[in-house]
């Protein structure tokens, strides 16, 4: 409903016909319910979404992931994950304090938010791991859009602090693939990247 003075709130509208005096009269009741529908919409914000960056959490990426897999079985269309993991970022918490970590993290976040496609979902696994699903299916093509990002972190020069470099480790939907075990072979991938020297993308078979 819009108000008067132009504000829409939500309300919640019930009706029902009864005998009055030998006629048919409707009663009824309308209730504002905008606090209601506040909070639930809140809620349900905070169930999908990381408050520190405000991308897509960890549940909300196995959410999607789940349902990426079932149209992948069902219509043969591909997918990657890439995954992706600071390089270091204990020392920088250790030298610039928590804080400054976490101003580290939102502006990392933007500078992928901003390379990255809207259809893309991109959320913060954990920690300081984040990870998105890109609908590719051509290895070499998300080998480039990973090593944009990297290269793009890489370039920046994050207030006080610098150079921040992450590793990257990208897996493909493969037949019979559950979350599990897509995650696994990003996971390996992206271990192989930091023991090779960091600051780099690995790309799984
Ligand atoms: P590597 O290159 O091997 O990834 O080294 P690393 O130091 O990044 O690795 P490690 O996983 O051991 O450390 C991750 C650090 O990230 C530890 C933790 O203090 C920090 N961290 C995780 N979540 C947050 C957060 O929300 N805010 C801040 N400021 N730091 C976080
Ligand atoms: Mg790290
Ligand atoms: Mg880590």
């Amino acid at each position: 409903m819009v108000t008067g003075t132009g504000k829409e709130r939500w309300i919640e509208i019930t009706s029902e016909t009864i005998m009055f005096k030998g006629k048919y009269c409707g009663i009824g009741s309308v209730i504002d319910i905008t606090d209601r529908k506040n909070l639930e919409e809140n809620l349900r914000k905070l169930a999908t979404v990381d408050q520190l960056t405000g991308i897509y959490n960890r549940y909300a990426f196995e959410k999607f992931l789940e349902e990426e897999i079932n149209r992948a079985e069902r219509y043969g269309s591909g997918f990657s994950i890439i995954m992706f993991d600071i390089d270091n970022f204990k020392d920088v918490n250790d030298m610039y304090g928590h804080q400054v970590g976490d101003r580290i993290l939102k502006e990392l976040v933007n500078i992928v938010r901003n390379s990255i496609r809207k259809s893309d979902i991109f959320a913060r696994w954990g920690g300081e791991e984040f990870m998105i699903l890109v609908p590719i299916k051509e290895k070499q093509d998300a080998y480039r859009i990973a090593e944009k990002i990297r290269s793009e972190i890489e370039n920046y020069r994050f207030d006080s602090v610098g150079k921040v470099t992450v590793s990257i480790g990208v897996s493909f939907y493969k037949k019979g693939d559950s979350i599990k075990t897509i995650i696994r072979r990003a996971d390996t991938a992206l271990y192989q990247a930091k023991k090779s020297g960091k600051n780099m993308t690995v790309v799984a078979d």
